[in-house]
C-alpha cells in the first residue's frame, strides 16, 4: 500500500489552528487590542460594524513594523516577544505565541496599515484566507491599523454558529473593559457602527472606572491596597451597600492580565461576610502583582483561569486586606487621594436625609380583572372557595394536603394575620398557610407585566415632572434594545438624549420613586445575561420588574393588604414559585401538626 501521510499544506494548519484561537469576534478584539499594548500605544481606537461580524478594526500609535516584519506577522509562530522558551518565565508582554494574526489571516479578510517612526512610508498588506494578496507602500501614520473583515467568510458552519448581534457585542465590550481596566494609562475610544460606545481619557484606575460605569460608582470605591513578599494586592472594592445581584463588577487581573478565579473570589466573599444581604455579590476590582516564576497562567491562548504557588497564602492576604479596606472606609471615608474631588457630593446634597422608600399599593387594582370568571368578589368566603379550587388544580404535591384538608372557608378568612413582617399567616381549618409575602408579590406582579406585554393592555400614570434617567454608553446600547418592551409595560419615554432618557409616564403599579430603580436593575439584569430571543427578553423585563417592585420583606402590611395580597397570589396561573423559582408557601396539615403533638 502507498504512503497516506501528507503534511497540511500552511493555510490548511492556520484554519484549525483558528478554531482555537478565535471562537467569535470578541476573540479577535482581545488579541488586537492586546497586540497594540504589546506594541506600546498610548492611544487605542476600537472600531467594530455589525458586532463584529462585518468589520473589527484597530487603530494604534505604537511601534509599528518594518515591511519585512509586516510580512512576517501573519506566520506562524511568529513573534517578537520571545527567542527562547527561558523566556515564558519572564514574560511583560501579553501575546508570546504567535499565533493570533495567522489564525485571524486564515478565517477573515484582512487588511494592515503600519509604520514605524524612522520610516518614510506605510507598509499596507491586504491579506485573505491564509493568503497574502497584495503589499504596497502607502501614505500613513505611525503605529498599526487592522482591518478584519467578514469573519469566518470561509467556515460558513463557524459563521452560522456566531449568536445575535447583542450577543456578541456583549462579549466583545466584556473583552474591552477588561483591556481598558488593565491600563487605564491608555486613551481608548469604542465605535460600534458609526456610534461612539466608550471614549475613556487616560488617567488613573478610578477614573477609568467611573468613565466605563458611571460617576455614580465613585463613591462606592474603596481603595485596596496591601504589599507582601507573596504579592502585592492594589485596587477597589465596592462598598457593601453597592452589592449587586449579579456578577457584572467582577475583576481580577494578575500581572495586568484580566483572569478568573473562583478560589480569588472566594476569598472576597469571605471578607465580606455578614456585610451582604442574601444573594447579593460584592464588586471589586483588584490589581495582583506576582512574580512570573509563581504563577501557571495563559497556558491555552484563550484561557483566563490561573494556578498560583502560594495559594493558601494568597488567601489569607487577600481576605485581610479587603477586609481591612471594608473597616477602614467607615472610620475615614476619604482617605483616598486619587479621588477626583469633581466627582464628590455636592454639600446641598450631604445633609439631605433620604427618605425610606414608602411601598404604595393599590387595594383596588386586580390585574386579574379580565378573568372575571374566577376573580374574586368582595366578599370573603367565595374568595377561599376559589383558592383552594386553584390551589386544588394545580398539578403538584400540594394537592394531596389539600385533599386531605377538611377544611371550612368561610371560617378561615378572619384569621390572616403577618408574622415578622414577612410572612402571611393563614389557617384554613385543619391547615396552616405560611407565605412569604415578597415571594408571593413577585409572582403577582411577574403575571401582571407578562401579560401586560401580550396583551398590549397597560395603564400608565403620566408624571408632572419627567424623571431623567441616566444611561452610560452601554446602558444606552440595551436601552435601543428594550425600549419597546419597557413601552409595553407601561412606560411612557422621551426621546434618547447624547447620556440620558426622560420618562414621562409610569406603569400604574410602580410609585415614582421607585422608577429610577427599575431602571438600575434591569441594567444590571442584562449586564449579567443577554436573552437572545423575544420570549427570554419579555421574561427578563418582567422578572426584573417584579423584583424591584415587589412589597419586601420587613414590610408591614394592613389587613386588607394581607387580603389583596393572597387574593392575587391564588389568582396566578402559577402560585407555589416564584419567577425566580423559590418556594411562595409552606403548609402545615392536620396530621402535620397532630404529629408534633405525639
Ligand atoms: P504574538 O502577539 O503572540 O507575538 P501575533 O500573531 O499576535 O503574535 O503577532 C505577531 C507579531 O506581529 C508580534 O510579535 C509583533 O511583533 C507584530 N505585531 C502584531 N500586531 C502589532 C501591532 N499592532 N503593532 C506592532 N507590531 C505588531
Ligand atoms: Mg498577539
Amino acid at each position: 500500500m502507498e504512503d497516506v501521510i501528507a503534511l497540511l499544506p500552511d493555510h490548511v494548519a492556520n484554519q484549525i489552528a483558528a478554531g482555537e484561537v478565535v471562537q467569535r469576534p470578541a476573540s479577535v478584539v482581545k488579541e488586537l487590542l492586546e497586540n497594540a499594548i504589546d506594541a506600546q500605544a498610548t492611544r487605542i481606537q476600537l472600531i467594530i460594524k455589525e458586532a463584529g461580524k462585518q468589520l473589527i478594526q484597530v487603530v494604534d500609535n505604537g511601534l509599528g513594523m518594518s515591511p519585512t516584519d509586516a510580512r512576517l506577522a501573519f506566520e506562524r509562530h511568529a513573534t517578537s516577544k520571545i527567542k527562547q522558551s527561558d523566556d515564558l518565565f519572564a514574560l511583560h508582554t501579553k501575546g508570546f505565541r504567535g499565533e493570533a494574526l495567522a489564525s485571524i489571516a486564515a478565517v477573515a479578510q484582512v487588511e494592515m496599515h503600519t509604520k514605524r517612526s524612522e520610516d518614510e512610508l506605510a507598509t499596507k498588506i491586504k491579506i485573505g484566507g491564509g493568503e497574502i494578496k497584495k503589499q504596497d507602500l502607502v501614505v500613513a501614520p505611525v503605529g498599526t491599523s487592522m482591518s478584519v473583515s467578514n469573519l469566518f467568510f470561509n467556515v460558513p458552519a463557524r459563521r452560522n454558529f456566531l449568536k445575535s448581534n447583542a450577543v456578541e457585542l456583549r462579549h466583545i465590550i466584556d473583552e474591552f473593559h477588561r483591556v481598558s481596566i488593565a491600563h487605564p494609562e491608555i486613551t481608548f475610544s469604542m465605535l460600534q457602527g458609526g456610534t461612539e460606545l466608550f471614549d475613556l481619557p487616560a488617567g488613573n484606575l478610578r477614573r477609568r472606572l467611573t468613565h466605563i460605569f458611571g460617576s455614580k460608582l465613585d463613591d462606592k470605591l474603596v481603595p485596596v491596597e496591601e504589599q507582601t513578599t507573596v504579592s502585592g494586592i492594589r485596587g477597589f472594592v465596592l462598598k457593601p451597600e453597592a452589592a449587586k445581584r449579579s456578577r457584572g463588577m467582577q475583576f481580577f487581573f494578575v500581572n495586568n492580565r484580566f483572569v478568573k478565579s473562583s478560589f480569588l473570589h472566594h476569598a472576597i466573599m469571605t471578607a465580606y461576610d455578614g456585610l451582604l444581604h442574601e444573594g447579593c455579590y460584592p464588586g471589586y476590582f483588584l490589581f495582583f502583582e506576582l512574580e512570573p516564576h509563581t504563577i501557571d497562567i495563559n497556558i491555552h491562548p484563550t484561557k483566563t483561569e490561573v494556578k498560583f504557588e502560594n495559594e493558601q497564602s494568597l488567601f489569607a492576604i487577600l481576605r485581610s486586606a479587603v477586609k481591612h479596606s471594608l473597616g477602614m472606609f467607615q472610620v475615614a471615608p476619604t482617605l483616598d487621594f486619587d479621588r477626583d474631588p469633581n466627582l464628590d457630593v455636592s454639600y446641598d446634597q450631604v445633609d439631605h436625609k433620604v427618605e425610606p422608600p414608602k411601598i404604595e399599593v393599590d387595594r383596588d387594582f386586580n390585574p386579574f380583572q379580565e378573568k372575571a370568571t374566577h376573580s374574586f368578589s368582595s366578599k370573603i368566603s367565595p374568595q377561599w372557595e376559589s383558592l383552594y379550587q386553584e390551589i386544588g388544580s394545580t398539578d403538584s404535591a400540594e394537592m394531596s394536603l389539600i385533599g386531605a384538608l377538611d377544611s371550612n372557608p368561610s371560617d378561615a378568612t378572619q384569621k390572616i394575620f403577618q408574622l415578622m413582617n414577612r410572612y402571611l399567616v393563614s389557617s384554613t381549618g385543619a391547615a396552616l398557610l405560611l407565605i412569604d409575602q415578597e415571594r408571593a408579590h413577585e409572582r403577582v406582579l411577574y403575571e401582571l407585566f407578562l401579560s401586560n406585554i401580550t396583551h398590549a393592555s397597560t395603564s400608565s400614570q403620566q408624571l408632572l415632572f419627567p424623571i431623567k434617567i441616566e444611561l452610560n454608553s452601554l446602558q444606552k446600547a440595551f436601552y435601543n434594545d428594550y425600549a419597546s418592551l419597557l413601552t409595553e409595560v407601561g412606560f411612557c419615554l422621551g426621546e434618547l438624549k447624547e447620556d440620558h432618557v426622560e420618562v414621562v409616564g409610569i406603569p400604574s403599579v410602580c410609585s415614582e420613586n421607585k422608577a429610577v430603580r427599575v431602571f438600575e436593575d434591569l441594567f444590571e439584569s442584562l449586564s449579567n445575561e443577554q436573552p437572545e430571543d423575544t420570549f427570554s427578553q419579555t421574561d427578563l423585563v418582567a422578572k426584573s420588574m417584579a423584583r424591584t417592585l415587589s412589597i419586601k420583606r420587613g414590610k408591614r402590611l394592613e389587613t386588607e393588604e394581607q387580603q389583596q395580597l393572597i387574593n392575587d397570589l391564588f389568582a396566578c396561573k402559577e402560585t407555589q414559585l416564584s419567577p425566580y423559582n423559590r418556594q411562595i408557601f409552606v403548609s402545615l396539615t392536620k396530621e402535620e401538626l397532630e404529629k408534633k403533638f405525639n
